[in-house]
């Protein structure tokens, strides 16, 4: 049985704000590449309005759920304020810069330069920066975004990569030395059917790790709560409750509670 109460303020290290009118609309177990299709069906009547609702209803779902703080990724130029719930919003760059503070999306979606210069853009704000990778496959490889800052290896700090299916231990131990935390969003992992995690690598690493909501696109709740349930469901055994607890307020928290 979970007693899952934090006395801390609940913090999301990753979400997509203003996807939340997706909920329920999005298909589960397929590819990636195929389920962004559906994504973009879905979305490309949405004007600005829409995303802007989208965003205020991820708000409120958020704030029912007791969240204090999201580190929130979009591209919509959709934000907006909640009196409640503070975000930090962060443009994500794919194809063309945004408006500062940006991050980049992925090294599958983002060219190497726009990469290079969100997260140099981040450093000189102060800001963690955050991106997905190794996701899927060995497609979009922790090693292959090292390369991108092969000449200033050092700028790589303070960052959240995000899923992180396929890292190595390698990859691992370069971000636990670096204050690069790993975020971990359950219930999108179950929704394409990634491969188990490797748990006992991830702890062992000594890596920051984080628990997030992912959207709602591909999950069915922005309640970090629901989050850590889906968690223990699935693998009872991975993390003690004081451990998830932390990856949801205290290991975020030392990375954005200055912001
Ligand atoms: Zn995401």
């Amino acid at each position: 049985m979970l007693e899952l109460e934090p006395a801390m303020p609940l913090i999301n290290a990753h979400c997509h704000l203003e996807l939340s009118n997706l909920e329920g609309k999005m298909p589960k177990n397929k590819p990636f590449f195929e389920w962004l299709t559906y994504l973009r069906k879905e979305t490309e009547s949405w004007a600005k309005e829409d995303y802007q609702a989208s965003y205020l209803r991820g708000l409120e779902l958020a704030c029912a759920a007791g969240t204090a703080l999201i580190y929130d990724v979009g591209n919509k130029m959709s934000e907006l304020q909640h009196s409640q719930v503070s975000t930090l919003s962060m443009h994500e760059v794919i194809k063309e810069f945004l408006p500062e503070p940006c991050t980049p999306h992925s090294i599958y979606a983002t060219p190497p330069e726009l990469v290079k210069r969100a997260i140099r853009q981040c450093v000189g704000a102060g800001i963690p920066w955050s991106i997905h990778l190794a996701e899927f496959d060995e497609s979009d490889r922790f090693v292959d975004f090292l390369e991108i800052f092969s000449d200033e290896i050092e700028i790589v700090k303070n960052g959240f990569v995000v899923h992180g299916n396929f890292l190595k231990e390698s990859d691992l131990n370069f971000m636990a030395k670096n204050n690069i935390a790993l975020v971990h969003c359950p219930q999108s992992h179950e929704w394409f059917g990634h491969k188990d995690p490797d748990f006992e690598m991830w702890k062992h690493s000594g890596v920051d790790i984080c628990i997030a909501t992912d959207s709602l696109a591909s999950a069915s709740s922005l309640d970090l709560m629901e989050q850590l349930k889906t968690l223990f469901r699935r693998y009872p055994k991975a993390f003690t409750q004081e451990e998830a607890i932390a990856a949801v307020t205290t290991v975020p928290a030392k990375y954005l509670i200055s912001f």
